[in-house]
């Protein structure tokens, strides 16, 4: 691995493994030995991406510098490359870069010597919530191949659209996408169903918030779009046996799915959200082993052979 910058960038040998990584953190805390400095740019706002990050890595033992956007030098005028290269030069270990701009690690990866991790690139890579998703997914089915997985909602603006598409198809489901008119994205390669066959025949069903801060226009109104193209109660009652759901949150309520789904027991939203504590812990780990900021002795791995057993709550 260089920068993490997509999960295009992995075998499917290498998100197993990642995978893996990620189930034994989970079950066992490993601190590194080393003082190591994490510095977490993030020039859009985020909850749970940050957050997570910043809880992964204090359970490994890191200094996490603070940094916030609105306090930063930014506000005079400094460029992300001049923030990223002052965070290298004051001796932090690794930087997870949130941005607005799809490609922001262009002007980076080649000038900066210290493991970047991509936290969302504008509208294109939100490549650690793929790598949760596909954990979750993992955790349930032990497989990723030959599932059926719809991603539904505002394909057009979503980051979460385009990284899992891609390395769903990689890791052999079979991806389905639903949209509301004015929501649909034709460069990306899958097929679009509606929402009503795709409960009918998905394991997973991946909601996505509609992404109204990149919206060059106002749309069309919002109304009836849980009735037209959401999760409703009545849709659920209509999804698999043992299907899924999945969101990357934030949720808007009552938009894209009911309020009353968002905690039922289909529903594996909280569980992503953990998850993405454990998944960034195995990123983090395996990038640091890779520029060999940490060896082995760094960090004690634990040998237990995990086994996925479907998780009935969340
Ligand atoms: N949290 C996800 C993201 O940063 C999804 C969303 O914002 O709707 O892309």
């Amino acid at each position: 691995m260089q920068h993490f910058i997509s999960v295009d960038q992995l075998k499917p040998k290498e998100i197993y493994g990642i995978i893996e990584t990620a189930e034994q953190f989970r079950h066992k805390n490993l601190k590194l030995n080393d003082q190591l400095f994490a510095a977490n740019l993030f020039f859009e706002s985020s909850t749970r991406t940050k957050m997570s990050f910043v809880v992964a890595q204090r359970k490994l033992g890191f200094e996490v510098l603070d940094f916030h956007k609105a306090s930063s030098s930014t506000n005079k005028g400094e460029t992300l490359y001049d923030t990223a290269k002052t965070f290298e030069a004051i001796g932090a270990n690794l930087l997870v870069v949130r941005h607005q701009d799809d490609d922001w690690f262009k002007a980076l990866m080649d000038h900066i010597s210290i493991p970047m991790i991509n936290g969302g690139a504008g509208k294109v890579e939100h490549p650690t919530q793929c790598m949760l998703d596909m954990l979750t997914i993992y955790q349930e089915y032990g497989t990723l191949k030959d599932l059926n997985i719809a991603i539904v909602g505002d394909i057009k603006h979503s980051r979460v659209a385009r990284s899992n598409v891609n390395a769903l198809k990689k890791m052999g489901a079979n991806v389905y996408l639903c949209a509301a008119p004015g929501f649909e994205d034709m460069t990306i390669q899958a097929p679009y169903i509606t929402i009503d066959k795709a409960v009918k025949i998905c394991d997973v069903i991946m909601l996505l918030r509609i992404q109204h801060e990149r919206h060059e226009a106002q749309l069309e109104t919002t109304e009836n779009y849980l009735y037209n193209y959401g999760l409703t109660k009545e849709r659920e009652k209509r999804m698999k046996k043992d299907a899924i759901i999945l969101h990357p949150a934030p949720i808007n309520r009552d938009v894209e799915i009911d309020t009353d789904l968002v905690e039922c027991e289909r529903s594996r939203i909280f569980k992503q959200m953990n998850n993405g504590v454990y998944v960034r812990m195995a990123i983090m780990t395996e990038l640091l082993q890779e520029w060999g900021i940490i060896n082995e002795n760094s960090i004690e791995k634990h040998k237990n052979v995990i086994t996925y057993q479907r998780t009935k709550s969340v």
